[in-house]
């Protein structure tokens, strides 16, 4: 009988155990998770179908990029809808934050000329 694990996951008993390939980490050489979890984030990642960091809303259903994407100012919505195919998705909005800074003329010195 095989050696049996904890699922990282969900903590059942799994034979299933991968090491990690850069070595130990955190006294740990590996991971176990179960089939059944496995199963789980498959469906997950083929549910989900995210559109990651797209300039435009983009509908994961029919693919469809809403034009009017700037319109939308909520920072998250349950229930967007597609315009093109009418199915509800959710909608995250992340805005990058960028400062901007600089010297103020009054600041530099008295008769400067631009070198
Ligand atoms: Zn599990
Ligand atoms: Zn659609």
């Amino acid at each position: 009988m095989a050696d049996m694990h904890i699922c990282g996951l969900c903590g059942k008993p799994t034979p299933n155990y991968s090491r990690f390939i850069s070595g130990p980490i955190c006294g740990s050489d590996g991971y176990s998770v179960c089939d059944d979890c496995i199963k789980q984030r498959g469906r997950e990642l083929a549910w989900k179908n995210e559109q990651w960091s797209k300039d435009e809303i983009t509908c994961p259903w029919c693919g469809y990029e809403d034009p009017d994407s700037w319109e939308f100012e909520a920072e998250y919505d349950e229930e967007y809808e597609c315009l093109h195919c009418g199915k509800p998705f959710f909608v995250e909005k992340r805005v990058e934050v960028t400062y901007t800074s600089m010297r103020r003329i009054e600041d530099m010195p008295e008769g400067w000329e631009g070198e």
